[in-house]
């Protein structure tokens, strides 16, 4: 019998309305003789919540920075809002007439590492499902974001976590499909909140959505897309509210045309920092970047300038939420005489913007459209960084919906191939 893994996101399971919505959609692969695993996130704003709570509770912390305190206690707050949508879920379904029971990530396990916060799958043995599918259980209602460490503790995978759990599920029971049902219809070109211009693709390829999931593209998370494509996992993001076809993540010799430049992301809250005349000398990126993975900041870009003979101005980009740590772990390596600086220079006012798409391999010239609109936009650019696959800018982050609009007309995304 084909299994199915079919995915809800937090707004598709936000109240028992939406559910019911959802189980509708979950009934109807029942009855077309599928088996159906289904993994669900959070009411949509209840992770948020959680994560608030917990910063409340160990005053001072930042919230959205496990290690400033117990990181094992903010899984355990925060990988509960997953297991009330999973028993609400399965209820529904049951009131349906289907065999459906919820599992949360340590019954069925999902084996994970114990990076508190940021874990990772390690192995899902699908013994336990198996059975209970033998038994007569037509699905299984999985709590998503969640599994469970070596020592028998709760983890959670990071932010969007749930996309991720749904890939490994398909991969881990060789389901036939992944369907991540969300809140818009498919993937588009660029973020639809930021314009209306914005096109659904029908088909994306793989390479092309870890570029734009990772550059800020929040509909699935990253992860996920690299577990799909390693696993070659049938991955389609589709809408939770209408029945219009989705988007297939698939590989790139599936599509048979593209722009040059398929999709636009951005990612709003960077920051970008620079340490003033350091010694140009061997060893001195390795010295301060070091302390900085050490302090578990996450370096983006990288720029290095000479200014006066001798020296360098080092420029990085990371997170506006890693900025206290990363400030923190460069002083103390500085009074530990590691390396010198004059002084470090903050900005956080800054956003990514980001043009991604295989055709760039074989075109000329797309970084340079891409600088000249800014240009004429009157956009500065502060750092600039190149894949064979994209191009990212650092701009003014009140420039960042009009960027993200201008350069998907300039590049006429808004036109199919
Ligand atoms: P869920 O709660 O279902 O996981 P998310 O909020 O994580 O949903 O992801 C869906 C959102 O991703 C959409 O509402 C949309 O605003 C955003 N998004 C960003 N970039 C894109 C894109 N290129 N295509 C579609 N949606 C995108
Ligand atoms: N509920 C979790 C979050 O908000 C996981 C998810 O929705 O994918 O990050
Ligand atoms: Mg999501």
């Amino acid at each position: 019998m084909a299994l199915l893994v079919m995915k809800f996101g937090g707004t598709s399971v936000a109240d028992l309305e939406r559910i019911r919505n959802a189980a509708v959609k979950v009934k109807r692969e029942v009855a077309r003789g599928h088996r159906v695993i289904v993994i669900v996130s959070a009411m949509s704003g209840e992770t948020n919540k959680l994560v608030g709570l917990v910063g409340d509770a160990a005053s001072g912390a930042e919230a959205e920075a496990p290690g400033f305190y117990d990181a094992r206690e903010y899984d355990a707050v925060v990988a509960s809002g997953e297991l009330v949508t999973s028993g609400l879920m399965a209820i529904v379904l049951q009131e349906m007439g289907i065999q459906a029971r919820s599992w949360q990530g340590w019954q069925v396990p999902v084996n994970t590492t114990s990076a508190h916060g940021a874990a990772r799958i390690e192995s899902i043995p699908r013994e336990n499902l198996d059975r209970k599918f033998g038994e007569g259980m037509e699905v299984a209602v999985i709590a998503g974001f969640q599994g469970v460490a070596p020592d028998g503790r709760v983890t959670t995978l990071g932010r969007g976590g749930s996309d991720t759990t749904a890939v490994a599920f398909a991969a881990a029971l060789e389901a036939e499909r992944c369907d991540i049902y969300t809140d818009v219809d498919g993937i588009y070109t660029t973020d639809p909140r930021i314009t209306a211009k914005a096109r659904k693709l029908d088909k994306i390829a793989f390479e092309e959505m870890l570029e734009l999931a990772s550059l800020g593209a929040k509909v699935l998370q990253t992860r996920s897309v690299e577990l799909a494509m390693r696993n070659k996992v049938r991955l389609q993001v589709l809408s939770s509210f209408s029945d219009e076809p989705g988007t297939l993540v698939c590989d790139e010799d599936e599509i048979m045309e593209t722009n040059v430049v398929t999709g636009i992301a951005c990612s709003r809250d960077e920051a970008k920092l620079t340490l003033i005349s350091v010694a140009d000398r061997p060893g001195v990126a390795a010295a301060i970047f070091g302390p900085l993975a050490e302090a578990g900041v996450i370096v983006d870009m990288i720029v290095q300038n000479i200014s006066e003979e001798g020296r360098t101005d080092m420029t990085f980009s990371c997170p506006v939420g890693d900025v206290a740590k990363a400030e923190r772990a460069l002083e103390a390596a500085k009074a530990r005489g590691e390396f010198n600086y004059r002084e470090l220079d903050k900005d956080t006012d800054v956003a990514k913007v980001s043009i991604v798409g295989v055709g760039m391999r074989s075109h000329a010239g797309v970084a340079q459209k891409m600088f000249k609109n800014l240009a004429d936009d009157g956009v500065n650019i502060k750092v600039i960084t190149t894949s064979e696959i994209k191009v990212s800018v650092l701009v003014d982050r009140k420039y960042m919906e009009l960027t993200v609009q201008s350069l998907h007309d300039a590049f006429e995304l808004d036109r199919a191939p």
